[in-house]
């Protein structure tokens, strides 16, 4: 694998740096997520005239077009220079939508797409149910036909920022008769429809970003399915497969150890210095750097193979799991930095950073859960990469 780039990869990496320096917002260390999304607006406005909101999508819906390399040159250089992304319409833009260009008619596209690229409609994933969660297919929202549209009745739960979504995409059971696999349908659900209930939960970081979400007889129109009726399945793979090779959180996981060395590089010579009272502590930042970069490595082999035209299979669950516990050990690592502090939460006058490592240890909690949990992601490695049979 040659890691250099051709001359063409140097110039457009110079162009994406240069628009970034010119153009990104900066906030200092410590900003809340909230603060950095509510005051990039412009930016994400600039992001969405050049398609680059939406890197991957094909230039005739609005996106960048832009060739694998091209992505992970990008995505590079926004964790690099630390650049707002818009996190709130990630479901939207990097699920919903590119499934929508590969299963939806032109009528869905010119619906939905407009939408997500302007930033003014926000989308959530509504697979997971209170019984089904590792084994999907075992979902048992129920969908069923009548005259132009499908009623309906359920429940979905841990739905990521439902509370401000527009539209859901939604898996529902329309044929109870079928194998668990076939009888499913991918809707795209109006949040406003009436019998839609959005009840908030609230995580262990104090924060609501998940949420229950009840159906009540709620009117589903006959358009808005993808995909055909009861092969919903498939269509829901697709979208897996847009959540799961996303490359770029092992590129940010270096920023987040070059931050924590630079922290307690400055913090250094300060009485309750983490440094001087647990002189060990610097082999175990140390590691994490050489890790973060182990990552980096997993991540241009998974973009190598897509350049080549190659499915990454259980190449993808490797990276998954391998950043997934990387963040989590990160996070351990980050509070160990910042010694007695390191339990103040945000909202506290001495709270380093104002709490954002604290209440990223306490998020990292979900990584190896959300998406696929770390164990269902080894069992996909055993069987599909050692070849081993099912446990
Ligand atoms: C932060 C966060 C955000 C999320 N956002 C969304 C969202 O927006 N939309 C959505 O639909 N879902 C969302 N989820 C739900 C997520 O997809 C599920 O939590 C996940 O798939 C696991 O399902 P479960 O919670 O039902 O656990 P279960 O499937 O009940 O698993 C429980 C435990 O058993 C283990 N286990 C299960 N089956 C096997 C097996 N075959 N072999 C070995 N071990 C096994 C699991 O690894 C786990 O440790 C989110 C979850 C989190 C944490």
């Amino acid at each position: 694998m040659d890691l250099r780039d051709s001359p063409e990869e140097a110039a457009f990496r110079k162009e994406v740096v240069d628009f970034i320096e010119k153009e990104a917002p900066k906030f200092p260390r410590g900003t809340r997520l909230e603060e950095v999304l509510v005051k990039s607006g412009d930016w994400f406005r600039k992001l969405a005239a050049r398609g680059w909101i939406a890197p991957a999508w094909p230039k005739e819906y609005g996106g960048a077009g832009m060739s694998v390399v091209e992505q992970f040159i990008f995505n590079e250089e926004m964790a690099i220079h630390r650049a707002p992304r818009p996190l709130h319409l990630i479901i939207g833009l990097g699920m919903a939508g590119p499934t929508i260009v590969v299963h939806g008619t032109e009528e869905q596209k010119a619906k939905w797409l407009p939408g997500m690229l302007a930033g003014t409609d926000i989308w959530c994933q509504g697979y997971s149910e209170p019984e089904a969660g590792s084994d999907l297919a075992s979902l048992r929202t129920r969908a069923v036909k009548d005259g132009d549209d499908y009623v309906l009745n359920g429940q979905k739960i841990w739905s990521t920022i439902a509370h401000f979504a527009r539209w859901m995409i939604c898996l529902a059971r329309t044929d109870p008769d079928a194998p668990k696999h076939r009888g499913i349908t991918y809707f795209v659900v109006d949040m406003k429809s009436p019998g839609v209930e959005v009840r908030g939960l609230t995580n262990m970081a104090d924060a609501h970003e998940f949420n229950e979400v009840f159906f009540d007889n709620v009117r589903v129109p006959k358009e808005n399915v993808l995909g055909e009726e009861n092969r919903g399945w498939y269509v829901a793979m697709t979208t897996l497969d847009f959540e799961r090779s996303s490359v770029g959180s092992a590129i940010g996981m270096r920023q987040e150890v070059e931050e924590m060395i630079e922290y307690a590089r400055e913090h250094a010579d300060e009485p309750t210095s983490a440094l001087k009272l647990n002189p060990m502590l610097r082999f175990e930042m140390t590691d994490r750097l050489i890790e973060a970069e182990a990552g980096r490595m997993l991540s241009y082999r998974i973009a190598s193979m897509q350049a080549r035209g190659l499915i990454p299979n259980y190449e993808a669950s490797l990276l998954k799991v391998y950043s997934a516990e990387l963040h989590q050990r990160i996070a351990c690592t980050q509070l160990k930095v910042l010694g007695m502090y390191a339990q103040l939460k945000s909202g506290s006058a001495q709270a380093p950073l104002d709490g954002r490592w604290c209440n990223q240890y306490l998020r990292s909690v979900g990584y190896t859960i959300e998406a696929g949990t770390s164990e269902i992601q080894r069992n996909i490695i055993a069987q599909r990469g050692f070849g081993l049979p099912r446990g």
